[in-house]
């Protein structure tokens, strides 16, 4: 029977095992299965599982970093995943996206998980964002689209899941610039992951060599004895 902190150290590793190494569209699916999102759910949604997942394993306060675009500073800041996940919840209004454009109405298909699997080949962003919108556009697809027209659509878009796309405001330390960064929850989650996982390696291989103790053995310590143990042995 493990407590808390070791079952949430065991998930930990049983994500790591599942996703290290894969190619990055693997890692995202490995992470939102395990975040119990399903196919169907929209961007939104799995992010919000993500999010809820991250919070379940690392606790609720969540250190982030996001580069200054103007004199590239590393700016370092704090969200609450919880409270995030509570906020990218599906939107109540579940009309379908609608644009006008050209003087007739066109509706599109919201954008679910199952849509971003089909984009792992894209080469760029924009071949990724023409793509999914050629998915979610359906029957409807051979208008090709200005700029104008592609920028109200991608707005209808968010209205309807504003989960999919999480920002934070933030205003740089050194130059005072003020701007939107945009942070990818999935390779968020996962660099937590790798990191966290890692370390419990480095702790079972420290602990392994010096007493000569197994890896399930040292797991199984409690984190208190394991952290006196890896000073005793000056691995901490
Ligand atoms: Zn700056």
């Amino acid at each position: 029977m493990y407590s808390a902190a070791a079952q949430r150290e065991q998930d930990i590793l049983a994500l790591w095992d599942r996703a290290a190494g894969r190619a990055r569209r693997q890692r995202d699916d490995a992470l939102l299965t395990a975040a119990g999102a399903a196919a169907t759910d929209s961007i939104g949604a799995g992010n919000a599982a993500l999010l809820s997942l991250r919070t379940r394993l690392f606790g609720a306060s969540w250190r982030l970093r996001a580069v200054c675009p103007i004199c590239h500073t590393d700016c370092e800041f704090t969200a609450d995943s919880a409270v995030l996940a509570d906020g990218l919840a599906p939107p109540v209004d579940a009309t379908p996206p609608r644009v006008a454009i050209s003087g007739s109405e066109l509706t599109l298909r919201l954008p679910a998980l199952s849509d971003l699997a089909g984009l792992a080949a894209a080469s760029d962003s924009a071949t990724a964002a023409r793509l999914l919108l050629a998915r979610c556009l359906g029957e409807a697809s051979p208008i090709t689209f200005d700029q104008d027209a592609l920028d109200r659509i991608e707005a209808e878009l968010e209205r309807c899941d504003p989960g999919a796309v999480v920002a934070f405001t933030l205003d740089c330390p050194d130059c005072g610039h003020t701007w939107q960064a945009v942070i990818d929850i999935a390779p968020a989650l996962w660099a937590e992951v790798q990191a966290a996982a890692e370390r419990s390696l480095l702790e079972v291989d420290a602990l392994a060599r010096e007493y000569g103790w197994s890896e399930a053995e040292v797991l199984a310590l409690p984190h208190a004895r394991r952290a006196a143990y890896l000073q005793l042995v000056g691995a901490s």
